[in-house]
Order: C-alpha cells, then sequence, then structure tokens
C-alpha cells in the first residue's frame, strides 16, 4: 500500500492545487488527511470542494472545528481568530457540517492519524518533544503515527525505552520500533522553508519520505490581502524563502 499522506492546507489553494499534482504522479494507493482543511489563508470553499473531490480520510484540526463552531477559539491567537471568523462567514453550513463530522483519530492495519496527541485529541496538545511523545508511543496500538498541528516536519523513533527524534526526512521502517511522522504543513510550514510539505507512506517498501514543492505563494499572498485578512498571514507565507 502507498499512502499520500499531508495536513495543514488551511485554505491555500495554490498550494493544495501542487501538493495534489505531485501525489498525482506518485502511483498512490490512498489518501489521508490530518486535519486543518480551513483557516488563514483565502480558499476554504475551494480546498473543502477540493479535498471532497479527491476521496480522501481525514480527522479533524483544530481550525476545522473552530470554523464548525464545535471548539472555542479562546486560545487562539488573536489572527487565527480574525481568519476563523472571516472563514465561518464565507463557508456554506453544510461545509459548516461537514468540518463539524471529522473524526479525532483514524485508524486502519498500518497506521494511525491524529491532529495533535493521541492523549486528549479533542485538546490538540502540540508533540514538540520527546517527552510529549511518550504518551502518544503508549497509546500506539500500531508502528506508525502521522501528526501535524506545529507545521514543523519531523520523526520520532521509539526504541525499547529510548525516544529520538529525526530531522532527516527519507527513512526505512525498521518492525521493532515505532514511529511519531509529523507531515508538515501544505499551506503555511513554520520551519524555515516556505515549500509546501507532504509525506508518502510505501508499506510495502518499509519507506516513508516527506517532501517539499514549490507552489505560488505570490497568488496565495495577494488572495489573502485582497480578502481583507491580517497581512501578516500573507508575508509569513514567505517569510523563510
Ligand atoms: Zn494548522
Amino acid at each position: 500500500m502507498r499512502y499520500g499522506i499531508f495536513s495543514d492546507i488551511h485554505s491555500n489553494l495554490e498550494a493544495f492545487d501542487t501538493v495534489l499534482d505531485a501525489l498525482s504522479k506518485e502511483a498512490i494507493d490512498s489518501y489521508l488527511c490530518i486535519g486543518d482543511i480551513v483557516g488563514y489563508a483565502a480558499n476554504p470553499r475551494e480546498c473543502i470542494k477540493k479535498f471532497q473531490e479527491l476521496s480522501c480520510i481525514s480527522v479533524i484540526g483544530n481550525h476545522d472545528a473552530a470554523a464548525a463552531g464545535i471548539l472555542d477559539t479562546e486560545y487562539f491567537n488573536p489572527t487565527a481568530k480574525i481568519a476563523i471568523f472571516w472563514t465561518q462567514q464565507i463557508i456554506s453550513d453544510k461545509d459548516k457540517q461537514f468540518l463539524g463530522s471529522l473524526e479525532y483519530t483514524y485508524q486502519n492495519e498500518d497506521l494511525i492519524l491524529v491532529h495533535g496527541t493521541l492523549n486528549n485529541p479533542e485538546r490538540f496538545h502540540y508533540l514538540l518533544d520527546a517527552s510529549l511523545a511518550i504518551k502518544t508511543f503508549e497509546l500506539m496500538d500500531r508502528p506508525v503515527c502521522f501528526v501535524g498541528h506545529s507545521h514543523i516536519p519531523g520523526i520520532f523513533v521509539q526504541d525499547d525505552d529510548k525516544i529520538s527524534y529525526l530531522d532527516e526526512f527519507k527513512i526505512d521502517i525498521s518492525k521493532d520500533k515505532k514511529y511519531i511522522v509529523n507531515v508538515g504543513s501544505v499551506g503555511q510550514p513554520r520551519d524555515s522553508d516556505s515549500k509546501a510539505a507532504y509525506c508518502i507512506y510505501d508499506t510495502d517498501l518499509g519507506l516513508i519520505e516527506i517532501k517539499r514543492i514549490e507552489y505560488n505563494i505570490k497568488e496565495t499572498q495577494e488572495k489573502i490581502i485582497r480578502a481583507g485578512l491580517p497581512k501578516s498571514l500573507a508575508t509569513r507565507l514567505a517569510r523563510w524563502s
């Protein structure tokens, strides 16, 4: 099985289109999304539609839940909050129902998906270091769990009691280890690389690879400005390029 896995699209249609185009050339059997289809950028409706056309499973992200009205925006920063209120005005009730219907976790025979952490997935914790990874490793009854949320790609490996963090983006899976893979973000990377991120998991080859691709950042930025969203949401897309 060859999975195409991505996260944190954040209403960035140019990045989403570019990633889907790249994945269409990768002989993918199954598409999986780790949430935050909406929030921040200017094309929430278009990204939801594109997602629905794809035949893809997704778990819910905090921005999806907030846009659907099932998560309080109290803990959102001011610009994220503005973007959520804007998104709520733009999307339909049907879109909100769809976002609100996404599950917190997904599991099949090969893997688990969760936006934040497996402990209290509805709280959307950030999985940023080994001490925070322990609880998720404890709750995993599959060898690999894919996460998003921080927009920083990287891989935690548990080997017996030892947890290490790899910032390599291509690894061979070993059967006696467990892995938590943060696939990074399609629409708003935060790791000093402005390129959109996505991941391929090939279970036959035992290979996980996080890839990066350039997209038309300028167009996304112009749309954000034209929509009247905070300018910082446009500038941050290219801050690192
Ligand atoms: Zn996000």
